[in-house]
């Protein structure tokens, strides 16, 4: 498994990253991004240690080894990481028959907890305890350490009403739909910022085309508070893969035109208003207008149910310069014209705060503000408390 951020998607990345100690070996998957991995290679390094990967999970496996090796407790040494690492992470730990899962102290990427029929069990989503006959309990909480065993689980450090940083983008893109997030299903979410957008952006059309899968549910609360018909009008072939995921621009752009097919019956002589749930370069986006107006649409009219990406993400995201992305000091009208669009609208970022239904202070809205909730050289902290006020001795 591998979705590169820090580190390619070469084979000796994917993960889990295995290593030996003097207590058996550790196995450790990692979602998220840690912002001082830079810094903690080279500290690291320079110590004489010695690195197999590139990924900045081998980083973590290797400190953790290492703070076993010191205290000879896996949840003190855990606990010890979040002293060390800053950024995201997400955490499952096998080790001497146990599983161990730690989130960041600012939980900004998802980690759940699940019953299962003989157990429990960890995950990003809590659509996987669904598919495996189970039921999701709860979110594991910000910088909490979870250890599962054949007794059950027990639960350390769980803390404070400290403000949280949970990732936007996982409501308005990355999650699956039917996944719930801090007790709100992503499709309902979704669903609203549709609804705000045709409250805010209607315009003259005839019929409502969803970017196939991302934009469907932003596409229905279109069509539902606009009146406009919702059709399908794009195809996906359903074996390709998601294409922002992939990590080469070329590959992006080959597999939007495998991906999506016009359907020209539906879509000849309309004006289309083309939903999708954001926009990061514009490259795929632009491809898909030509797509529509190959099919026959008269007018393209693109609507987007998020704000503007203006910022990288450092923090779990593959994006992560500033020029790649479309909006960045531009007008609609400009994006329009790049995309070949009749118009381009997004949502403000109150109105994606409110159809979240969480306070802003505990959402990461980095890269739509520019502002982040971990310190990132160069990058404007946003005011939060450091690391060390959520790590309190012995939690
Ligand atoms: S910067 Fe954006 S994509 Fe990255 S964690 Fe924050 S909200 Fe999510």
């Amino acid at each position: 498994v591998r979705y590169s951020t820090t580190g390619t998607s070469s084979l000796e990345n994917a993960q889990p990253v295995v290593v030996s100690t003097a207590y058996g070996e550790i196995a450790l998957a990692h979602n998220g991004d840690i912002v001082n991995a830079d810094a903690l290679r080279a500290e690291l390094q320079e110590k004489g240690w010695a690195f197999a990967t590139s990924t900045d999970s081998e980083i973590i496996v290797r400190l953790l080894a290492n703070e076993l090796t010191v205290s000879g407790d896996m949840v003190k040494a855990i606990k010890n990481l979040t002293r060390i690492l800053a950024g995201s992470y997400s955490l499952a730990i096998l080790f001497a028959g146990k599983v161990f899962g730690l989130r960041d102290p600012h939980a900004i990427k998802p980690l759940v907890l699940g019953k299962l029929q003989n157990g429990y069990g960890i995950a990003s989503e809590t659509v996987v305890f669904d598919f495996l006959g189970g039921t999701a309990l709860r979110d594991v909480a910000a910088g909490e350490v979870v250890v599962i065993d054949n007794k059950g689980y027990t639960s350390h450090g769980a803390r404070s009403n400290a403000p949280k940083a949970h990732c936007m983008f996982e409501w308005v893109y990355f999650a699956r739909p039917d996944a719930v997030l801090e007790g709100v299903l992503v499709y309902e979410v979704r669903k609203r910022l549709g609804e705000k957008l045709a409250e805010r952006e209607q315009v003259e059309a005839d019929i409502v085309v969803p970017v196939p899968d991302s934009g469907r549910a932003y596409a229905l609360g279109y069509s539902e508070t606009s009146g406009l018909q919702y059709v399908e009008g794009l195809i996906k072939n359903r074996f390709v893969e998601r294409t922002f995921i992939m990590p080469e621009q070329k590959a992006r752009e080959l597999s939007v035109k495998l991906k999506l097919n016009p359907v020209r019956q539906l879509l000849c002589g309309k004006r289309v208003v083309l939903i999708d749930d954001s926009i990061v370069r514009g490259t795929t986006m632009r491809e898909i207008v030509r797509l529509l107006r190959k099919g026959g649409a008269r007018e393209v009219h693109v609507r987007i149910g998020s704000p503007p990406i203006v910022a990288p993400c450092y923090l779990g995201i593959d994006m992560k310069t500033r020029d790649q992305f479309i909006a960045l000091e531009r007008t609609w009208d400009e994006i329009a014209k790049i995309l070949t669009a009749d118009s381009v609208a997004y949502v403000p970022l109150e109105t994606l705060v409110e159809c979240i239904g969480k306070d802003a202070r505990d959402l990461c809205l980095g890269c739509l503000t520019a502002e982040y909730p971990v310190e990132i050289k160069g990058e404007k902290f946003r005011g939060q408390q450091v690391l060390e006020y959520y790590i309190e001795e012995g939690r």
